[in-house]
């Protein structure tokens, strides 16, 4: 096996050649929600202040992630980012960077009316806001909290903000709401937001995700076709997890992200940082490299990036969800940064 690269500048490649320039930060492990498929409803033990990263930690693992391994998309998730006090000022510290990075947030939306122009203000680009249904009941009975009306706005404010493209993100799920892809489809059509539909992966933290009963792509893509003429998309995938199709000859769009089905790791450009200091490579690894414990014990940034770069080398070829050994990791999702 060839040696990890010991410099401490270059871009972050792991052995198989594929170089990370997106990097998911998760800003805190606590969500504002409580959503079935994610969390139970007590919530789960959170992270305790002094594990955090600081904001000027946070900020600091970005800049080494730009100026020093060639990182050029920063998105910011949990956990709920929006209840980091601090979200802000971090944003803005990113937007600062030269080469400024691209900057996007995942949110599930709760205060986004309130907060899109002042983190547009500061340099956010876009936004992907979770929103699995449209109906009332259902939305409360998921969420276990009645606040669909408050996630319309925060997308409504987040598109009159200027964020763009605003996308909307829906995880399909048998019996819950996998009637509802065509609704949402429709309701994203209306108001000029993206629609990405996306599988479920076993990454909830009561471990009760079954292969058996996970919608698929296929069926995903078969429930939009019965209502819109889908066609192929000429514009590059990329690193996208979203495959994605033409609505009725364009020009708006839909995705589907297949990650069970239609994996795409080969492609995968993606690094994250946990909001305890945990580089990750996968969402799916069971490794992780402390960059916290270097920072806080006097780690220059060259030191810093070796690290990051090292943990990059191991990145595992796939994730793994169809071999006989795979292992959710302990992490949930919530806790990772979706
Ligand atoms: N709180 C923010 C939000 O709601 O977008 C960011 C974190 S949340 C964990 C990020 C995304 O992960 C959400 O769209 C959520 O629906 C999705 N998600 C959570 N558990 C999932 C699972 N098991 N499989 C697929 N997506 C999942």
């Amino acid at each position: 096996m060839t040696a990890a690269p010991t410099t401490t500048d270059g871009v972050l490649v792991d052995r198989y050649g594929r170089v990370a320039r997106d990097l998911r930060v998760s800003l805190t492990d606590r969500c504002n929600l409580r959503c079935t498929y994610c969390m139970p409803a007590e919530g789960l033990p959170w992270l305790a202040g002094p594990e955090l990263l600081t904001d000027d930690e946070i900020v600091r693992l970005i800049r080494v992630a730009v100026h020093r391994l060639g990182v050029t998309e920063v998105r910011f998730t949990g956990g709920e980012p929006l209840i980091r006090p601090g979200l802000v000022g971090i944003v803005s510290a990113v937007a600062g960077l030269k080469p400024r990075p691209r900057i996007s947030l995942t949110t599930n939306g709760l205060g986004l009316a309130r907060l899109a122009p002042a983190l547009r203000a500061v340099g956010l680009d876009r936004v992907n806001v979770s929103l699995d249904t449209l109906d009332r009941a259902r939305f409360t009975e998921l969420t276990r909290r009645d606040r669909l009306a408050d996630v319309l706005a925060g997308l409504a404010g987040a598109a009159a903000a200027g964020l763009a493209p605003v996308k909307v993100n829906a995880v399909l799920m048998r019996g819950v709401n996998d009637d509802e892809a065509p609704a949402l489809l429709r309701f994203a059509l209306a108001h000029g937001y993206e629609l990405r539909l996306i599988e479920q992966m076993p990454l909830d933290a009561q471990h009760g995700w079954d292969r058996a009963a996970m919608v698929t792509a296929d069926e995903i893509l078969a429930a939009l076709r019965a209502e819109f003429d889908l066609s192929e998309d000429p514009a590059e995938r990329g690193a996208a997890p979203a495959e994605t199709w033409l609505v009725d000859d364009g020009p708006a769009r839909v995705g589907v992200i297949g990650s069970v089905t239609r994996p795409f790791c080969g492609d995968c450009d993606r690094t994250r940082l946990t909001a305890d200091g945990q580089v990750r490579t996968c969402l799916f690894a069971n490794e992780e490299a402390d960059l916290r414990g270097a920072l806080r014990a006097g780690a220059d940034d060259a030191e810093l990036a070796r690290r990051w770069r090292g943990a990059m080398w191991g990145k595992r070829a796939g994730h793994g969800i169809d071999e006989p050994a795979f292992l959710q990791p302990a992490r949930p999702m919530s806790a990772i940064g979706g």
